[in-house]
This record gives structure tokens, C-alpha cells and sequence, in this order.
């Protein structure tokens, strides 16, 4: 049974020796060193030894067996660095080929969205931003609209419990802004908006505004009009014209809406404009004394200006698209235009 043994290990050795791979090195482990492999097959012939012999034996078979896992495994980690080395080789790049770089660039709305900024920034204003899940509180009733105002229905809420929803505007951050600090305030806030519209050309459930709010002593509807021509012209062009029009919003009294002679014919009448020659471009309005008693403010003391205009609607302005959807499909095709 020792000649047995050590004739294994010498087969053994010599199967770990000229294995070339992991592979082929784990199916000779097995095969002389598994449950069912050759080793155990010569153990179970101890039970015919006398008592002298089997310690003896099974000392040698203790020895042989882990002389032989110790092999394997040096043999396995000699393999393995083989393997990697050779990987490295295949994997290893030329520097020298030619490539082809491809820069990502700014998003279409993003790049109105920094123009905007700068026009605002250049007039003195800041920058602020605020929750997009925010409370019933903010998002209506300090605006002046309370639970039952017919003008909750203007806008289709997504809730998430009663008194938490997805802002359907930018406006609530004018109230958390005022709510934070005193007159004078001249800031900007975009970000993006939610609600619960069907996807088509020109809607989608999520979109982005840009809001401004200027408060202060004795501000009038002559800063709000100042205010917007300048912007409009220094958006669309010095030779725009720009009219008012009387609307109404529940956070401002008086309200209005700006339109912009057309771009695309302007102001003779094409299919962009539906034949009216104007593009409507944003709301605004003085804001109402409510919002400014709800934020703490005396409306004896102080008044104000806000306007809001969706970034998506202007964008498709500016370069031509017909299709909300566009911006958010991800095509690079449509992206690599700009
Ligand atoms: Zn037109």
C-alpha cells in the first residue's frame, strides 16, 4: 500500500508539471485528490491493514496529501500570473493610433437657461433655487390661492399625500425667499416644474421656469415693463417689439402677459405665430398684497414685481423646434446641434 501511495505522488507530481492551464490543473486535483479520486480510492484499503501498519500508512497519505494541495496551489498561482501577463499583452493599447475625441457640449435648454442667467446677473440679480417636493402651503396658499380657489384647477398637481406635492411652478420660492429676509430682494430662481399633463409636442409632465421676484420701496409697473423690454431685447434681438396684454394670475394684481413680435415672420403672420404676429413669452404682474402680507411684509411699505416664463417654450423659440419631446428623447442626433 506504500508503493501504492508514493507511486500517486509521483504521478501526481507529474500531472501538476505539465499542466498548461487552470483548467486542466483543476481536473487533476480532483482526479487524485477529490471525494471520489485516486487517494481515496487506496484509503479505503486501510480497514485490511493491521493495527501496527495503519498509522504509519495514514501518517505517509497525511504527508503525501498535502505536499501534493501544496503544489497545486503554487502551480495554480504560477498559472494565473501566466494568464494575466498574457491578458495584459492582448489588452495593452497603442497610443500611436489615430482617435477620434468626442467632447460632450452643453444641453439646449441649459444653454438658454445660462443665457437668461447672464442678462439677469448683468441687471443686478441673484440667483436662487428651492425644493422641487414642497408644501401645499408654499406651492398655493401663501400665493393667494387656498384650498378651494377655482384656480388650483388652472394647474394639474401631482400630491404626494395632502399637504406635500411636486411644485407645479417656480413661484413658491419667491415666498421662501421673502419669508427669509427684507426688502430690497432681485432674484431669479429656475428649476424645474411638474405637472400631471400628457406627453405631446407641446407639453410634458416635467418641464423648467425661470421666475424672477424684485421687491422693494416704491418698485412700479414702469420697473416690471423696464425690466422685461430690456431682457427681451437683449434675448431676441433690439428689433423686437414687445406689447403687454392684461391677464390674470392669483399672486399678482395687476397681471399680464408679454408678447414678442414674431420671429419667424416678423409680425406679418405665419403658422408659428397662428397668424397673430406675436409670441406670447412669459407672465407677470405686480405681486399681489396678499403674498407680501403672507410673507410678513407690509404692503403699505413695500411692493413688488414677478414674472415666470417656461425655459423649454423658449427655447423652442430661439432655435426653431416644434417638438417639446425633443429635449428629453436624448438623441444625440438633436443634441449634436448645438
Ligand atoms: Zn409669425
Amino acid at each position: 500500500m506504500k508503493e501504492e501511495l508514493l507511486a500517486l505522488k509521483e504521478e501526481a507530481l507529474h500531472s501538476i508539471e505539465k499542466s498548461e492551464d487552470i483548467r486542466e490543473l483543476n481536473d487533476f486535483r480532483i482526479r487524485f485528490l477529490g471525494k471520489k479520486g485516486k487517494l481515496t480510492a487506496i484509503l479505503r484499503g486501510m480497514a485490511n491493514l493491521s493495527p501496527e501498519e495503519r498509522p504509519i500508512i495514514g501518517k505517509l497519505a497525511n504527508e503525501i496529501k498535502e505536499e501534493l494541495e501544496q503544489k497545486f496551489s503554487q502551480k495554480a498561482s504560477e498559472l494565473k500570473e501566466i494568464a494575466k501577463n498574457a491578458r495584459l499583452q492582448q489588452e495593452k493599447i497603442d497610443v500611436t493610433i489615430p482617435s477620434k475625441v468626442i467632447l460632450g457640449h452643453k444641453h439646449p435648454l441649459t444653454l438658454v437657461l445660462d443665457e437668461i442667467k447672464e442678462i439677469f446677473l448683468g441687471l443686478g440679480y441673484e440667483v436662487v433655487e428651492g425644493p422641487e417636493v414642497e408644501l401645499d402651503y408654499y406651492n398655493f396658499e401663501a400665493l393667494n390661492i387656498p384650498k378651494d380657489h377655482p384656480a388650483r384647477d388652472m394647474q394639474d398637481t401631482f400630491y404626494i399625500t395632502e399637504e406635500i406635492l411636486l411644485r407645479t411652478h417656480t413661484s413658491p420660492v419667491q415666498v421662501r425667499t421673502m419669508e427669509k429676509k427684507m426688502p430690497p430682494i432681485k432674484v431669479i430662481v429656475p428649476g424645474r416644474v411638474y405637472r400631471s399633463d400628457e406627453v405631446d409636442a407641446t407639453h410634458s409632465p416635467v418641464f423648467h421656469q425661470v421666475e424672477g421676484l424684485v421687491v422693494g420701496k416704491s418698485v412700479t409697473m414702469a420697473d416690471l415693463k423696464g425690466t422685461l423690454i430690456t431682457f427681451a431685447k437683449m434675448f431676441y434681438g433690439q428689433e423686437r417689439r414687445v406689447r403687454f396684454r392684461p391677464s390674470y394670475f392669483p399672486f399678482t394684481e395687476p397681471s399680464a402677459e408679454m408678447d414678442i413680435s414674431c420671429i419667424a415672420c416678423d409680425g406679418k403672420g405665419c403658422r408659428v405665430c397662428s397668424y397673430t404676429g406675436w409670441l406670447e413669452i412669459l407672465g407677470c404682474g405686480m405681486v399681489h398684497p396678499n403674498v407680501l402680507k403672507n410673507c410678513g411684509y407690509d404692503p403699505e411699505e413695500f411692493t413688488g414685481f414677478a414674472f415666470g416664463m417656461g425655459i423649454e417654450r423658449i427655447a423652442m423659440l430661439k432655435y426653431g423646434i416644434n417638438d417639446m419631446r425633443l429635449f428629453f428623447e436624448n438623441d444625440l442626433r438633436f443634441l449634436e446641434q448645438f
